[in-house]
């Protein structure tokens, strides 16, 4: 598999859980060609059931669709499934960019407030400007004095995470 194609078994993973990745990462190695739901759950190891479960659930957030063709002699259904890779790497777009929308908003919080954390407590939280000053720069938690926080590494952190995945969006990844 491309590094693309595990990139999103880690994203179907990560949103819908792990017998959805496996199931997503069997029909992107059969290369996007249609499988039967009986094929899938063979290759899986899985329930024919536990995987339809899945595959409905996937066509439901158009990441799957089907084409049933019906058995003339039987009358029996056929599922012939196929990811919507499409569909995929716009979730996965959209996923990133709310949580480029979440980091910029913890840097901007970051950049505008000025941290003190415990002198004594290594576990006591740490709090913002406001906070200690109501508590006369003494831990709310366990009393022991405040010292002012140096947050840079955080916010370098935080800087350094955004324009990774900014740039992940850019090369469409
Ligand atoms: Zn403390």
């Amino acid at each position: 598999m491309t590094d693309t194609s595990e990139n999103i078994v880690e994203v179907v993973k990560m949103i819908f859980g792990e017998v959805h990745a496996k199931v997503v990462k069997v029909m992107m190695e059969n290369e996007g060609k249609e499988m039967r739901d009986e094929e899938i759950a063979k290759k899986i190891g899985m329930r024919v059931n536990e995987v339809r479960r899945v595959l409905y659930e996937l066509h439901n957030k158009q990441i799957a669709t089907y084409r049933k063709v019906i058995d003339p002699s039987t009358r029996w259904y056929t599922y012939y499934w196929k990811l919507n890779t499409e569909n995929i790497y716009t979730l996965i777009k959209r996923r990133k960019r709310r949580v480029i929308e979440l980091l910029k908003q913890r840097l901007e919080y970051e950049r505008n407030n000025t941290f003190f954390k415990c002198t004594k407590g290594e576990r006591c939280p740490i709090v913002t400007f406001d906070v200690a000053m109501e508590h006369y720069f003494k831990c709310p938690t366990c009393g022991a004095p405040l010292e002012q926080f140096d947050n840079s590494k955080i916010i370098e952190l935080l800087e350094k995470k955004i324009s990774e995945l900014e740039e992940e969006l850019r090369n469409d990844v």
